[in-house]
C-alpha cells in the first residue's frame, strides 16, 4: 500500500489517497480544537491513543456483526479503511445529560436519560452545524428514509455493544457521536465510519465520575493527557 496525496485535512486526522482507489490512509494528529475552531491546543500522544482506541472498538464491533470502515492500522498513527461517499451528519448518542443537552433540557449534568437519546448535526462548516431532525434529513436530501432508518439502528447497538465493554472495564458512556458513509464500491450500504475515541465520546469512571475523554481539555480541566492513556490502558492491558 502506497501513501498518495493528501485528500483532506482535518482537525485531528488528515486522510491520503493511496494506490488503490477503494482504499484510503487516516492519519491520527495530537492538534485539539474545540469551542468550534476557537480553541487550539495539542494533546501529546492523543493521535496513537485514538488510532489505537478507534482500531480496538471498530474489531470489537465487527465481532458483534457491525460493520464499519475500518480495514487495518497500518502505523501507530495511521489505519487503512474503505472510501466511502460520507454522508453529512454527525449522530449523537446520549445515555446521560452533559454538555451540550444541560443548557437545552435544563437538568443537571449526570441525569440519567430513561431511553438513549438520538441527535443529528448538520455538517456544514458555513452554518455551524446546526440541529436537525429525520424530516429536514429527508426533506433537503441529506439521507433517505432507509438510510436513517439503518443509522438509527445500528447506532443503537453500538450504543448497547460499547455500553457493555466499557462497564466491564468500570467506565460509563455517557454520550458519544457516530459519522456513517456508503460504500460506493459496493452496493451502497451505509457504514460507519470516522473514529471512536475519547475525541468523540465521553467516557466517565463509574464510581468517581472523573472525566476521562476531551471534556477535560474543552474545560481545562488539566490531566488531559493521562486521561486520553488512561482509556487506552483500561480497554487495551
Ligand atoms: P455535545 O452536543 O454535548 O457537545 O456533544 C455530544 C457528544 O458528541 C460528545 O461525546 C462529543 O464528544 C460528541 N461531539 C459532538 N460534536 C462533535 C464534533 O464536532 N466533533 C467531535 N469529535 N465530537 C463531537
Amino acid at each position: 500500500m502506497v501513501k498518495g496525496n493528501l485528500l483532506y485535512e482535518g482537525k485531528a486526522k488528515s486522510v491520503y489517497e493511496t494506490d488503490d482507489p477503494g482504499l484510503l490512509l487516516v492519519y491520527f494528529k495530537d492538534d485539539a480544537t474545540a469551542a468550534n475552531g476557537a480553541k487550539h491546543g495539542v494533546i501529546p500522544g492523543k493521535g496513537v491513543v485514538n488510532n489505537k482506541l478507534s482500531a480496538f472498538f471498530f474489531k470489537q464491533l465487527k465481532d458483534r456483526g457491525i460493520k464499519s470502515h475500518f480495514v487495518e492500522t497500518v502505523g501507530e498513527r495511521e489505519m487503512l479503511v474503505k472510501r466511502l461517499d460520507m454522508i453529512k451528519l454527525e449522530i449523537v448518542v446520549r445515555n446521560i445529560v452533559a454538555g451540550s443537552l444541560v443548557g437545552r433540557l435544563g437538568l443537571p449534568e449526570g441525569t440519567p436519560l430513561n431511553v438513549p437519546v438520538i441527535e443529528y448535526d448538520y455538517k456544514s462548516d458555513e452554518l455551524g452545524d446546526p440541529m436537525l431532525n429525520r424530516w429536514h434529513i429527508m426533506a433537503i436530501d441529506v439521507a433517505t428514509i432507509d438510510e436513517v432508518n439503518r443509522i438509527e439502528h445500528v447506532a443503537l447497538s453500538v450504543n448497547t455493544i460499547l455500553r457493555d465493554i466499557l462497564r466491564a472495564k468500570n467506565v460509563d458512556l455517557i454520550d458519544f457521536k457516530l459519522e456513517f458513509g456508503r460504500d460506493v464500491s459496493g452496493d451502497g450500504e451505509v457504514l460507519l465510519a470516522d473514529e471512536i475515541s475519547p475525541d468523540n465520546c465521553r467516557f466517565w469512571d463509574v464510581v468517581t465520575h472523573e472525566k476521562l475523554d476531551k471534556d477535560r481539555f474543552r474545560n481545562d480541566m488539566g490531566g488531559v493527557e493521562e486521561a486520553y492513556q488512561e482509556m487506552l490502558r483500561r480497554l487495551t492491558l
